[in-house]
């Protein structure tokens, strides 16, 4: 089975995935309910830390930041529009001849 990719950049290149702050997190579980239900599958949870884990990062959805709109410590953030546009620009580039 042939590897995800994304605008034809492997899934596994792109560094997209929220980041924690488990410092301003509380354990409410809210951004893994969101994650679910928007159909992904990116949280675990870890029992004994009563927290989130970014259990599948490559499963994140490229530009979603639905989990952080949700969270109420603000605990969530990921790489700025910026950061992804160039990302992405570099990726392209880079996988232009090979797709
Ligand atoms: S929504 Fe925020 S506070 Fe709640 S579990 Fe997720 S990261 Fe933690
Ligand atoms: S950004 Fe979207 S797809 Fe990614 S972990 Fe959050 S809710 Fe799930």
């Amino acid at each position: 089975m042939s590897s995800p990719t994304y605008l034809g950049i492997p899934r596994q290149e792109i560094k997209w995935c929220p980041k924690i702050d488990f410092s301003k997190c509380n354990g409410c579980k809210l951004c893994i309910q969101v994650c679910e239900g928007a159909g992904h599958d990116v949280y675990g949870f870890d029992e004994e830390n009563k927290k989130p884990i970014v259990a599948k990062p490559t499963h994140c959805l490229v530009g979603c930041k639905a989990c952080g709109r949700v969270c109420p410590f603000e605990a969530i953030t990921f790489p700025s529009k910026d950061e992804l546009k160039q990302m992405l620009t570099e990726l392209r580039e880079k996988y232009k001849s090979k797709t």
